[in-house]
């Protein structure tokens, strides 16, 4: 995968792309990311890449020239896409999506945002973290360059851990725990130690299942459940009822 990151702050992708799994995946050549520093494409003697908006008011809006003669220089662009509040909110089902393509663009909007005719013109999709806004587009794009690049076969050292997370196969992942056993009187479920394998399997497809049920019930609704789903589910459920009384 090749990501093309268009930027006025090519420091903060430049540090993220340096570290952890990511700087790994390009060592690795996994993955590529050029970094593009929007202002080497002002055609302005003072490097701007903004101006005021059209019709009053406050705020800067990005330009449409530097914009898109920094797409016009990229080799392979793939889908160009805006990170804007106003995007289809990202899913997992996006991020694999998007896993699958060879190079993608990714345009990091600040102020106001982006002259119009940019989206309406160069970008193929807007894509939003969600109905919030923050100040730039670089820690959304982020959020992408990390969510997509560990989908991808060899950029995380446990691939097998990846199918079980949360939203990979629609519902949420069960709890963890990890050393040591008790903590101010807070055990771990004994089957954990257990050293029985399939029923670690199956508590953990059990609280996988509930604790989707408590905290995100509306995600059940698109997901197959088999039999012995249905079986677990009411289980838990049926018990927390229980603890609940308590
Ligand atoms: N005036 C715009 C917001 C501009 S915020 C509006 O109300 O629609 C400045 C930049 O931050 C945007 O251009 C975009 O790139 C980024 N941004 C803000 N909120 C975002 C979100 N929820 N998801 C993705 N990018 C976002």
């Amino acid at each position: 995968m090749n990501y093309n990151i268009i930027t006025i702050f090519p420091d903060l992708i430049e540090a993220f792309s340096d570290t952890g799994f990511i700087k790994r995946s390009v060592k690795n050549n996994i993955i590529s990311i050029n970094i593009i520093n929007l202002r080497e494409y002002s055609a302005n003697k003072h490097k701007r890449i903004d101006d005021k908006t059209y019709g009053g008011g406050p705020g800067m809006v990005m330009q449409y020239q530097p914009i898109s003669d920094a797409i016009e220089n990229i080799k392979d662009s793939g889908p160009i896409i805006y990170l804007s509040p106003q995007g289809e909110p990202l899913t997992q089902a996006k991020l694999k999506k998007l896993a699958s393509e060879e190079s993608i663009t990714l345009l990091c909007g600040r102020y106001e945002g982006i002259d119009q005719r940019v989206i309406d013109d160069l970008v193929d999709e807007e894509i939003s973290l969600g109905d919030y806004v923050i100040s730039g587009g670089e820690s959304a794009s982020m959020v992408l360059l990390e969510g997509i690049t560990r989908l991808i076969p060899g950029t995380v050292d446990d691939e097998e851990s990846i199918n079980q997370d949360s939203f990979q196969a629609g519902i949420l992942d069960h709890p963890h725990y990890t050393k040591p056993e008790e903590i101010n009187g807070m055990k771990i479920p004994d089957v954990l130690i257990s050293g029985n394998h399939e029923k670690v399997e199956i508590w953990r497809r059990k609280q996988a299942l509930g604790l989707t049920w408590l905290k995100r019930p509306e995600l059940l609704k698109n997901v197959k459940l088999s039999k012995e789903d249905d079986k677990l589910l009411k289980e838990y459920i049926l018990e927390n009822k229980e603890n609940d009384q308590k």
